[in-house]
């Protein structure tokens, strides 16, 4: 059988295979999205979360026509909170001090993956393959032979392996994942506070991992008392087994003690969904015609709220070469092309999967002088203002977009 033939084969439809469709949609690039799971549930990461977009993905999202859409699904994040449990002191970031309207973005999962699918099933340059899953990979001097489990074969010059921390595309190469189990597990879950968060995220450390509460967006039709709010709390795994458990009533109980009184009581619960935290960094961003992308290169524990902001710089970055490529007529998949797009990433990847790495260490250690030395360093971020604008710049994505 002759294999269809592409310039691009993205295997994985998540966030980040969909989005770096999307941002290729107006190339003259022949493409191919290949995803396992089916419709309508689209990519089984579409679930009730929200995910908290900062201010680079708002500008990536904005550049893609994307944000206009979902900006009124999205709830505004104009200020952060962040505190540990048993100790005073607390360290604020505000939208106002970076000289911004908003940190960031809280937007539920399905309002962006609905978004991006509807683009993309519309986008004149792509096949979309779903459910198809693929099943082996040949490479090529000159292209990969993707086979899929309908036995359908194709032929890319590049693909783009988007397809989560588990990565098929690279099992099938027998490369390598630097892994780290952390034995938490996060509890997703929504909850309703009696008081308005204000577009205030909280983030507090507990001695058994972080406990984090962000705004989520009210709808017009929706008469329920309270203000809806999404919560992650991680905690060790057999103790999120225990609280996942628990009665409604007892669970809003320990997680207001958790809390504290900020935001008065909570007042109602949504589904509980566990997910398991793991760390896996692929020793290799790139193979002979393959390159690596969002969780599939790095996957990170959702502490600071990293792992898509970071996926979607990817995106970013892989796009503006492979436009750039595309418009000089040259080879998606050659070499020296993927091993530039490696060599700028590398910097913006190894600060932020660091910077997360650490703050689950410091915060998930219940050494007495640690828990000390962290309680000074939120003091010491508070007070020192050139630490609190590095960790700013962080958190709102900047320093990955002029990597
Ligand atoms: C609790 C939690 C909270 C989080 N909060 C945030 C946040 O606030 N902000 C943030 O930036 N990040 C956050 N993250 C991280 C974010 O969810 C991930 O970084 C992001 O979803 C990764 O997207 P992806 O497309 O790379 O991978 P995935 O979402 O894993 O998608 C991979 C896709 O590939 C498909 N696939 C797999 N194998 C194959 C195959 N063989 N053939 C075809 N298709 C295949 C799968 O079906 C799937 O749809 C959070 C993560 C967790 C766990």
């Amino acid at each position: 059988m002759q294999a269809d033939r592409y310039d691009i084969a993205i295997v994985g439809g998540g966030l980040v295979g969909a989005s770096l469709a999307l941002a290729l949609a107006d190339t003259p690039l022949r493409l191919v999205l290949i995803e396992a799971a089916a419709p309508p549930a689209s990519a089984p990461s579409w679930d009730e979360r929200c995910i908290a977009l900062n201010d680079a993905s708002h500008q990536i999202f904005g550049r893609y026509g994307v944000w206009d859409a979902l900006a009124p699904q999205t709830a505004t994040i104009t200020a952060t909170h962040i505190s540990e449990r048993g100790r005073f002191g607390v360290t604020r970031f505000s939208a106002a001090e970076a000289g911004l309207a908003a940190l960031g973005h809280n937007t539920p999962l399905r309002a962006l993956g609905a978004e991006l699918m509807r683009r993309v099933q519309a986008q004149s340059n792509l096949r979309f393959l779903c459910p198809a899953r693929l099943q082996t990979l040949q490479l090529g001097e000159q292209t990969v032979e993707l086979r899929l489990d309908s036995g359908e074969a194709l032929r890319a010059r590049l693909v783009v392996a988007a397809d989560g921390a588990g990565s098929a595309v690279r099992q099938l190469l027998g490369y390598a994942a630097e892994r780290r189990d952390y034995q938490q597990t996060a509890l997703v879950t929504a909850v309703r506070t009696q008081r308005d968060p204000a577009g205030v995220a909280y983030e507090r450390f507990t001695p058994e991992g972080p406990f984090a509460l962000l705004p989520k967006p009210r709808l017009a039709d929706d008469r329920e008392p309270g203000y809806p709010c999404s919560l992650i709390w991680t905690l060790p795994s057999e103790r999120a087994e225990a609280m996942q458990a628990l009665r409604e009533a007892e669970f809003l109980r320990a997680a207001e003690d958790c809390f504290g009184e900020r935001l008065g009581r909570f007042l109602s619960l949504g589904r509980r969904l566990p997910h398991p935290l793991q760390r896996s960094l692929a020793e290799q961003l790139t193979a002979p015609r393959v390159v690596f992308c969002g969780n599939a290169a790095q996957s990170l524990h959702p502490v600071a709220a990293q792992g898509f902001n970071l996926g979607l710089r990817d995106v970013a970055a892989l796009a503006e070469r492979l436009q750039a490529c595309a418009l000089a007529g040259g080879d998606p998949g050659e070499a020296a092309g993927l091993a530039a797009y490696a060599a700028a990433r590398a910097a913006d990847r190894q600060r932020t999967a660091e910077f997360t790495d650490r703050l689950v260490r410091l915060f998930s250690n219940r050494i007495p002088l640690l828990s000390g030395l962290r309680h000074l360093g939120l003091l010491a971020l508070d007070l020192t203002p050139p630490l609190k604008e590095s960790v700013l710049r962080q958190n709102l994505g900047h320093r990955g977009l002029t990597a």
